[in-house]
């Protein structure tokens, strides 16, 4: 199947702007790139509209979205313990499937092609993953409650072994953090991660009690020390939040080290502004999102543009520039599997088309600007394509968004109606 996308503003994963160019993609790969291509394939006619990398969402837990909304006004603290946690313990694998399918459905209408999941039961993400058409890194969660893993690697293993190669899906070791592994079984996980030559997912310093709290109990420690000591930086490393890191934690950091950030999350659950925008630029930034059930939308631009906006607010109005938002939007396809990030010959056909001609993104003087600040994903975004497949085409999802809200808020209703249970967690 060959198809030709003609005429093409491409924006590229550096931010440039290349007019008027010809995108030909076969059996899902971008084989050539230049003006006035000729090819025998279905024409794509893209005259005015601009052709980009799609976005990547870092770090997501996509079950809970069937969360959104059910634990608001409340700080960070009260938000784990006494609300999300309790509701999860009761969680079936059906709220997961639907959950995670409409975290898909959300993603792809709002132009996110990838992303990297957190969460347990991660066989049925993916299978949702797959009926949607997206593409996921899924980190298989492990607690290690006891110090004991043994049970939780072995299923993540088999989930990592079971897609490998795998098109859409790709799997690694998801521990959930330093403050509830053991340094034990953190050292287990980097271990069978090495063995699997895969990488890890995990939250380091979210919140300044964190840091807090592993100084005390590990001799001046932080989280990122932590897990530095166990080796989890030797193996591709993807960091949730590190919101609160310190300047001696970014010797840790390497050229397969990414830090997903979600500013919305941080500023809903009253988390601090910690010292991330001090030392971000040493942190090989990503777009994260934390999931609906603190951030309320699957949104990367919403995420970045926040965290540009933050950022300026303190006479910094220079810094956080266009480009280097871009960049983070952009980024986080060098960290993971799937080929993809750039619209050149070779590279996964990952893309989305978007109409900057609307009033709210008129006049167009300068692209970068109308994305970062004016874009609405959802509506800017007319075509999403994933491995060459449409996925969302002349502004309409291919998937079936209303059954999946439907049986998504079935299942919310069954959530609500079973209440808390007893969660073992505590934050
Ligand atoms: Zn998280």
């Amino acid at each position: 199947m060959k198809r030709l996308f003609k005429n093409a503003n491409i924006i590229t994963h550096e931010g440039d702007i290349l007019y008027h160019q010809d995108v030909l993609v076969e059996h899902g790969l971008i084989t050539k790139v230049g003006s006035q291509l000729e090819a025998e394939a279905e024409i794509e006619d893209c005259t005015g509209k601009f052709l980009a990398p799609g976005f990547c969402a870092m770090h997501v837990h996509s079950p809970m979205n069937i969360f959104k909304g059910i634990a608001e006004d409340v700080h960070i603290d009260e938000w784990f313990n006494e609300e999300i946690w309790p509701y999860e313990s009761k969680m079936t694998e059906e709220d997961i499937y639907w959950g995670a399918k409409l975290a898909c459905a959300e993603m792809l209408n709002n132009g996110i092609t990838v992303f990297a999941d957190h969460y347990f039961k991660s066989d049925v993400i993916a299978k949702a993953c797959i009926e949607c058409g997206i593409k996921a890194d899924i980190a298989y969660t492990i607690f290690g409650f006891g110090g004991n893993c043994d049970e939780e690697l072995k299923l993540a293993e088999s989930f990592v072994k079971e897609f490998k190669d795998h098109p859409l899906i790709n799997g690694r070791m998801g521990p959930h953090s330093p403050y509830l592994c053991s340094k034990e079984v953190l050292k287990k996980i980097v271990e069978k991660a090495k063995e699997l030559e895969c990488g890890i997912h995990i939250h380091v310093s979210e919140t300044d009690r964190q840091v807090k709290e592993s100084k005390e109990k590990y001799d001046g420690q932080t989280p990122f020390a932590v897990l530095a000591e166990c080796g989890g930086f030797e193996v591709p490393c993807i960091v949730g939040h590190g919101l609160w890191v310190e300047e001696e934690d970014l010797k840790y950091y390497n050229e397969t080290t990414c830090t997903a950030i979600s500013p919305k999350t941080y500023l809903k659950l009253g988390m601090g502004k910690g010292q991330l925008w001090k030392y971000g630029s040493q942190m090989n930034l990503v777009s994260g999102n934390d999931g609906c059930a603190s951030s309320n939308s699957i949104d990367v631009l919403e995420q970045i543009r926040l965290f540009a906006l933050l950022g300026k607010w303190e006479d910094q109005a220079k810094q956080y520039t266009l480009r280097e938002m871009w960049k983070i939007l952009m980024n986080g396809h060098r960290y993971l599997n799937f080929n993809s990030g750039k619209i050149e010959a070779g590279y996964s056909a990952d893309f989305n088309l978007f109409d900057l001609s609307l009033c709210s993104t008129s006049p167009n003087y300068n692209p970068l600007a109308a994305i970062l600040y004016s874009v609405q994903p959802a509506a800017h975004i007319t075509d999403t394509i994933v491995c060459g497949k449409f996925v969302k085409k002349d502004g309409k999802m291919l998937l079936d968004e209303k059954e999946i809200s439907q049986q998504a808020s079935r299942c919310a209703k069954e959530i609500y109606v079973r209440g808390k249970g007893k969660s073992e967690l505590h934050f």
